[in-house]
């Protein structure tokens, strides 16, 4: 087996759990290994710090799969994809048929992702280090899940940078055609071969369900609402009015569809705009809602973005609460890794703060539990939810 040598300073971050061996922390190369080939990671003087897969070609050149000793083989692989399907377990709600399956590194199987929506799995697998288990790990899920399909969707630009080629395919069963998900309680429509990411948001479902608490007999105010979400809870949650914006037709004509199939749609409007200027809009017209729920695509992708996304926040918080009266309720998010969770509280409430008006921290919650952070790789905690209360 091939040996990479990490230097020095490097090894902390990997001692401490982190998956991933960039290619600028590397000493040097032992033993010619080819892409994908598994190579031995070790310090500086031998030291064994685990076993992943090498890939010259990515910035992320090695993937660990074990840290310390430990062989990896096909019997390693399948007990993780067994164990990632099993953890579910605890989250199995009544009202709801779909979860997050396997989250990558936080499942201890880098670049993988599936998701189970009502009777399919959607599988993404991203690195070339796991590509050669891909019918593994298909078929494990299958055998667990029994979907009525098996999607591989491959098609993530993702892997080119990993040299792997795009596709997609049913791996097993029918192409799945439009599929009909449940979360708590409510029906989503969905297209598991388009759609953004695997095809829905699985993400959010407990902050959705969270909202359903403060919204009876209120006006609530979803931005960002893609299949309509927040908007479907807070209207089943007993909500007197919502509205529902999203830049992306396709987006709401989605979200329309879905509040019909519900039976919601005489409590929602739906509006297609610019969520920054429809809440500076309905501001200038004096508009009040008595909850605001933001939820905005990553403003960063890069941690040299930071400040152009603070000030993207900066700005739609203080346009949300511009819209709040006293006693109002905002539940903002940021779903960008790049956006530290105290830097995204401390801009909120200094939005507050250039308001003038007190605030008080309801809630700061995170994303769902079948999305699992792994200690070690702070990566894999990216969704934050704010929830605040309006005092004056
Ligand atoms: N709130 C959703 C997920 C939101 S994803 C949920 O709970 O499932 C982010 C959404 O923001 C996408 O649907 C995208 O179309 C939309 N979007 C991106 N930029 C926007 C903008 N400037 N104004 C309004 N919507 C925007």
């Amino acid at each position: 087996m091939g040996v990479v040598r990490v230097q020095e300073g490097r090894l902390r971050r990997i001692a401490e759990g982190h998956p991933w061996v960039y290619r600028t922390e590397i000493e040097g190369v032992d033993g010619a290994p080819a892409d994908g080939d598994l190579v031995e990671v070790r310090g500086p003087r031998g030291k064994l710090l685990g076993t992943g897969v090498y890939n010259a070609k990515s910035m992320l050149t090695v993937r660990l799969l074990v840290h310390g000793g430990g062989d990896v083989d096909d019997a390693l692989i399948e007990s993780r994809v067994r164990k990632a399907v099993a953890y579910r377990s605890y989250f199995a709600e009544p009202g709801t048929d779909s979860a997050r399956l396997i989250f990558g590194e936080a499942d201890l199987l880098p670049g993988v992702i599936a998701d189970r929506f009502a009777d399919v799995v959607v599988l993404q697998v991203l690195s070339l280090g796991m590509e050669r288990w891909t019918d593994l790990i298909a078929r494990t899920l299958v055998d667990l899940v029994e979907p009525r399909s098996l999607l591989l969707r491959n098609d993530e630009p993702i892997r080119l940078k990993e040299g792997l080629p795009l596709y997609r395919r049913a791996f097993f069963g029918p192409e799945p055609g439009e599929t009909v998900l449940q979360e708590n309680g409510l029906k989503y429509a969905i297209d598991p071969a388009g759609g953004q990411k695997t095809g829905y948001y699985l993400d959010q479902k407990d902050n959705h369900d969270y909202l359903r608490r403060f919204v009876e007999g209120k006006r609530v105010l979803d931005c960002f609402t893609y299949f309509g979400g927040f908007a479907l809870n807070a209207a089943a949650g007993g909500a007197s009015e919502t509205v529902a914006v999203d830049i992306s037709d396709e987006a709401v004509a989605r979200a329309k569809a879905n509040a019909e199939r519900n039976g919601l749609s005489d409590r929602i409007s739906f509006v297609t705009a610019n969520a920054f200027d429809y809440m500076r809009e309905q501001g200038r017209a004096k508009a009040r809602y008595d909850v605001v729920v933001l939820d905005p695509p990553a403003f960063t992708k890069s941690h040299s973005a930071l400040e152009g996304a603070i000030r993207g926040y900066k700005e739609i918080n203080l346009s949300g609460m511009r819209l709040l009266p006293e006693g109002g309720i905002l539940a903002t998010h940021s779903c960008s890794y790049h956006m530290p969770e105290r830097t995204f509280v401390e801009t909120v409430l200094s939005a507050a703060n250039d308001l003038g008006r007190a605030a008080r921290v309801i809630a700061l919650r995170s994303q769902a539990p079948d999305h699992p952070v792994l200690a070690g790789y702070p990566e894999s905690h990216y969704l934050k939810s704010l929830w605040l209360q309006m005092l004056d």
